[in-house]
């Protein structure tokens, strides 16, 4: 057999080994999208083969839950729900239906804390518009009669009814989640090696590989954080009053209402991160422990063993419940 000359074969060696680098890099070159949906900034990175397409996916995902969960648009299947279910119960779909049915059972776990029939309240506090005014007494009584999960009835094959006329549903607190999830979803199915999902403070993190994810300190400038945790395979949620709000005459109003006296929720605490692998529940708990306070934190870990909270609380100390 003929000898191949040394100095070829280095040469040869080098440029596989090159080639093979490139390859493996054009595919492992993290992808990004950033986009305006369900009311916030979503920001998704996605790494492996066919990010790109992955993405493209998730963007569609996102538009298409949109259309079926956000409230302000008078075209989305919730509004419809919201406008008809008082007359007769309508027939939704299995997606809608599956997330107010979950929905009434994280009211059930978090003592009413949760309630996706806040609406009327969050429409009479109306923190988003930038109006700034502080609705009466009165007003936040009548509103408040307005609000109970027990009014929504679930009948089966994907029919829902409202017991009364002034009920009207909110899934502000956790459709993201349920986003977060279905885009984890996607992930998991395609060749992809990892990702972070950010859907405006409702993280997860996908695949084998570790994250490190900073908690805003609720006091602090955006992105400045209080704790960086790492996280692996997990969603990470934080929610807070500070993120959306007004100052009227020297008082602070938020956009989480509880369904206890109609104000915005005044528990003791500043900020709640909820780790999970539901990021839906996530987001849930987190809206319920910050309205609810920090004793329900401890409840539901202990009843969730795959949940932990992090809570930061107004005097600015932070504790870990697992
Ligand atoms: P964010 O959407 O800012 O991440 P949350 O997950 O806590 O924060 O959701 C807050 C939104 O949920 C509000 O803007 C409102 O639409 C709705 N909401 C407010 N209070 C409650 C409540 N007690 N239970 C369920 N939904 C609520
Ligand atoms: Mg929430």
């Amino acid at each position: 057999m003929k000898k191949i000359n040394p100095v070829i074969s280095i040469i040869l060696i080098i440029i596989l080994a090159i080639a093979g680098y490139m390859f493996l890099r054009r595919n492992d070159e993290p992808k990004k999208s950033t986009f305006f949906a369900f009311d916030t900034i979503i920001n998704l990175t996605v790494a492996g083969e066919d990010a790109q397409a992955v993405l493209d996916e998730c963007e569609r995902e996102i538009y298409r839950l949109d259309k079926l969960f956000n409230v302000h648009s008078p075209q989305s299947e919730i509004s419809f729900l919201n406008e008809n279910a008082a007359q007769s119960p309508v027939k939704v779909s299995q997606e809608l239906y599956g997330l107010i049915k979950r929905s009434v059972e994280y009211s059930k776990d978090t003592h009413g804390a949760f309630d996706i029939t806040i609406k009327p309240l969050v429409d009479l506090w109306d923190v988003k518009s930038g109006k700034n005014i502080v609705p009466s007494q009165s007003d936040i009584e009548a509103n408040l009669k307005k609000v109970s999960y027990n009014d929504i009835l679930l009948y089966p094959e994907w029919e829902i009814g409202f017991s009364s006329a002034d009920t009207k549903i909110d899934l502000g607190a956790v459709a993201k989640g349920y986003a977060t999830d279905r885009l984890c979803e996607i992930i998991k199915n395609s060749s992809c090696h990892w990702a972070l999902l950010d859907l405006g403070g409702n993280i997860y993190c996908v695949g084998d590989r570790e994250f490190s994810i900073g908690i805003q300190d609720p006091k602090g400038e955006r992105g400045e954080y209080f704790r960086v945790i790492k996280v692996k395979n997990t969603s990470v949620v934080t929610g807070g009053g500070y993120e959306r709000g007004f100052e009227k005459d020297g008082r602070y109003y938020h956009h989480i209402i509880s369904p206890y006296d109609g104000y915005p929720a005044d528990s003791g605490l500043e900020s709640v991160t909820v780790k999970g692998t539901s990021s839906e529940m996530c987001d849930a708990f987190s809206t319920a422990v910050f309205v609810h306070g920090k004793d329900l934190a401890k409840e539901l870990s202990a009843k969730n063993k795959d949940i932990s909270f992090i809570i930061m609380d107004k005097n600015g100390n932070a504790e870990e419940i697992k």
